[in-house]
């Protein structure tokens, strides 16, 4: 069962992240996994070049420090001929309105002025990351789910028109930490693209932003500690968090806090714990740029070749070549 997953260097890589995916793929890992860093995607919206290298870099060094074999991560643009040619053949395997029915990028074109036509077609890069790979699960927190289901619907109708390439993938979501939400505002998500908010913890954040940035958390006036998302959300997040760092469900830890000072508390203590090991790591990584060129080399030198028969089958079966 071979899984793929990504995460997207438009920002640092965040607890939510760490904790809904990242942390999640070391922990599982299975030889013939496959994580990469998605720096084509980055491109969606607005960007700086140096800024995106820069941070294509970094979160590569924050998935091997996080315990990812280094065989087991690529960088998406190091196969960016093999994507774009799988890429058209699937955005004409797509309908407009698939595309455009897509939650992000509603949410996202909504922000803009002008959007990019990349930010539509965003969903059959993603399908062709994954069919690519021949992914059966795509580990993915919930609001990727309609882009893998996307995907499922890409490859059948592929394997259905023009023959039986594709393997059919399937999203599979956390059970816990799915959606850690912004410490500061949990009404959305913790995410890359909220830059500096103070209410995003960053895994390279030192200890003592973590705390401050814990300690600010909005919570409610209710009083009490009490699992329940939807009427105690920033709460309810804490215990989320804390949760997932020691590896138990926030039910059972809600009794154990009276108040919201000594829950803060403890979940920053955790969170810091939790992220000291990646974060130290990460930092010695990126002191070697020789050897983290070496890793990124051989990662993709591994998801070429195991790409390479799938793109020729699925170019010929197209019609191509
Ligand atoms: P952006 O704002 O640019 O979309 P992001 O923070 O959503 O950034 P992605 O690169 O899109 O990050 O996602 C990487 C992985 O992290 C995906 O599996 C995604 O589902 C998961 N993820 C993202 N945000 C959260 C979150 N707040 N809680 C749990 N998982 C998350
Ligand atoms: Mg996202």
């Amino acid at each position: 069962m071979p899984r793929l997953s990504g995460v997207t260097p438009s920002g640092h890589i965040h607890l939510g992240n760490h904790l809904g995916a990242v942390a999640r793929w070391a922990a599982e890992r299975a030889p013939d996994d496959l994580f990469f860093i998605s720096d084509m995607h980055a491109m969606t919206v607005s960007y700086r070049p140096s800024t995106l290298r820069t941070l294509t870099r970094e979160s590569f060094a924050v998935l091997v420090a996080a315990g990812i074999d280094t065989d087991s991560v690529f960088v998406q643009s190091d196969l960016a001929g093999e994507l774009g040619a799988l890429n058209w053949v699937l955005e004409c395997t797509c309908s407009y309105g698939e595309a455009a029915r897509m939650i992000q990028f509603k949410e996202k074109a909504g922000e803009q002025q002008s959007v990019r036509l990349g930010l539509l077609t965003y969903p059959a890069l993603m399908a062709a990351d994954i069919l690519l790979q021949g992914a059966t699960e795509v580990p993915v927190g919930s609001d990727q789910d309609q882009h893998v289901e996307l995907a499922r619907t890409l490859a059948r109708r592929f394997n259905s028109e023009y023959g039986e390439v594709f393997a059919v993938p399937r999203a599979t979501v956390a059970p816990t930490a799915a959606r850690i939400l912004d410490l500061s505002d949990p009404t959305r998500k913790m995410a890359k693209s909220a830059g500096s908010s103070v209410g995003v913890v960053q895994v390279l954040d030192e200890p003592d932003l973590v705390r401050r940035k814990v300690r600010r958390a909005v919570t409610d006036d209710l009083g009490t500690v009490r699992y329940a998302p939807d009427d105690q959300p920033g709460v309810s997040n804490l215990l989320e968090i804390l949760g997932a760092c020691r590896a138990t469900t926030p039910y059972g830890l809600a009794a154990e806090y009276s108040s919201y000072g000594a829950l803060k508390e403890a979940t920053a203590e955790a969170v810091i714990e939790h992220l000291r090991p990646v974060r130290e790591r990460t930092k010695e990584l990126l002191a070697d740029p020789d050897e983290l060129d070496r890793s990124r080399a051989r990662g993709a030198t591994r998801a070429a070749d195991r790409a390479q028969p799938r793109l020729s089958a699925a170019l010929r079966l197209a019609g191509l070549r």
